[in-house]
């Protein structure tokens, strides 16, 4: 599809967009000169306006119930984590008792590696990508060194393949050589630094090929693009909720486990009492029983606070649905480009062209040298653009298709050549 980079083009696709009414439903930021264009829901999603609601009924039951809100309260706090599930099941592609909201992306990966990362004989290296997310790195790399093992020699970090991208061939020819000694892949679903999305099922088929463990990061994934999670075939899964689910700063995350692991509630765990059967949990009991499915992996009794948002946020996703989401989204990443065809010389698109190798972020490389990249990127944010920088030289914009508009996305286009033109 080809988009006309101009002012009239995106007001009239605006008018005519199925979803504009979305956009009305969030709290949109305002800046000392009025509007922000806000480009930014990778980093943190925009609130729904149902959130403050949503957030303020669980105080009032707090308030009005103390602990009986965990039983009588309108969303029964004990059971809280099961009214998120259908949500995230249909966000994710995932059968019932394959997923739960609980904690935050990195304890989740935690607790995921805790599982499924057991190294044995000669298969004990660890497969991510190079440059990946610190956290992400971090997490494996201290997972070998609990087990004594040096991650000189057992992390593999898989470069790019020429620029900064990793074709999947690539993933496949290395997990061919090396698979053998390979015991788990953790990979991201949209990589944060690129933008480039990969094909989960391809990935799994040639870590499961070789013999290996498979799980994802879908931080930049949930929310953003579809997901087949189960069909995929992926051992396990992890995400956080503040990007493209829009539930808030630090809001409980999730976690994606197959169904062929949830019904084997022996596998060794990190465990605690919310993952305890839920049937017999409240005996008090000194043993441990799992909850069958993804449940079984929790370890404290969740946030409400935090949760409260996420559950209004997947009802939103539920009424706009994800293919139109989708859809939007491709046309807008797509106007986003021809935007800044006309500033080729000066911005590259480091994000794959190719729409379904990309979510709705584009990740620009401001090539001038020296510090210029984030002077513009200051000068965008002067002038009320609000998305991010990522040190030596990219810059990060993300439509997104709940409540960004065509305009703004030519606004950006206008405030970005403007900054070029005066940052020298
Ligand atoms: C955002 C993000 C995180 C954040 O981790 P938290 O535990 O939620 O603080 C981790 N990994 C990736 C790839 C991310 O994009």
């Amino acid at each position: 599809m080809t988009h006309e980079p101009t002012l009239e083009y995106a007001r009239h696709c605006d008018e005519t967009d199925p979803l504009r009414a979305f956009r009305d439903r969030f709290a949109l930021p305002r800046g000392d000169r009025g509007p922000l264009v806000y480009l930014c829901g990778h980093s943190l999603g925009l609130q729904p306006l149902a959130a403050r609601t949503a957030v303020l009924e669980e105080l009032d039951d707090w308030a009005n119930l103390g602990v009986l809100g965990h039983e009588r309260g309108r969303r029964p706090w004990i059971h809280y984590h099961e009214q998120l599930a259908p949500g995230l099941e249909r966000l994710t592609g995932a059968r019932s008792g394959e997923v739960v909201a609980m904690s935050s992306l990195t304890v989740n990966l935690h607790l995921m590696l805790a599982t499924f990362y057991r190294p044995a004989g000669r298969r004990t290296k660890i497969l991510i990508e190079a440059g990946a997310f610190p956290s992400d790195r971090h997490a494996v790399v201290s997972h070998l060194q609990w087990h004594g093992l040096d991650p000189q020699d057992h992390l593999i970090e898989l470069p790019p393949s020429g620029g900064e991208l990793v074709p999947e061939d690539a993933i496949e020819s290395c997990l061919e050589r090396f698979g053998a000694e390979i015991a788990l892949v953790l990979w991201p679903g949209v990589q944060y630094r690129t933008g480039q999305a990969f094909d989960l099922a391809r990935v799994v088929g040639a870590a499961r090929r070789a013999g290996c463990v498979v799980g994802f990061d879908l931080a930049h994934s949930i929310g953003n693009m579809p997901l087949a999670l189960h069909d995929s075939g992926a051992d396990f899964a992890v995400w956080c909720s503040y990007k493209y689910l829009n539930a808030g700063p630090g809001a409980i995350g999730g976690c994606f486990v197959h169904e062929r692991h949830g019904q084997a509630t022996d596998l060794p765990r990190l465990a605690g009492w919310w993952g305890h059967e839920i049937a017999t949990r409240f005996r008090m009991e000194p043993g441990f029983r799992a909850a069958p499915g993804a449940p079984g992996w929790q370890v404290s009794n969740p946030p409400i606070l935090s949760a409260a948002p996420l559950l209004v946020s997947l009802a939103l996703f539920q009424e706009a649905g994800m293919q139109r989401l989708r859809a939007k989204s491709v046309a807008l990443t797509g106007f986003l480009e021809s935007v800044l065809a006309p500033l080729r010389d000066e911005v590259q698109i480091v994000t794959p062209a190719d729409p379904d190798a990309r979510g709705c972020q584009l990740s620009l490389r401001l090539s001038s040298g020296g510090d210029r990249g984030r002077r513009v990127f200051e000068r965008l944010g002067a002038s009320g653009v609000v998305c991010d920088w990522r040190e030596p030289d990219i810059l990060r914009v993300a439509p997104v298709p709940l409540y960004n508009r065509f305009e703004d996305v030519f606004r950006f286009g206008e405030q970005l050549a403007r900054a070029l033109k005066e940052v020298s």
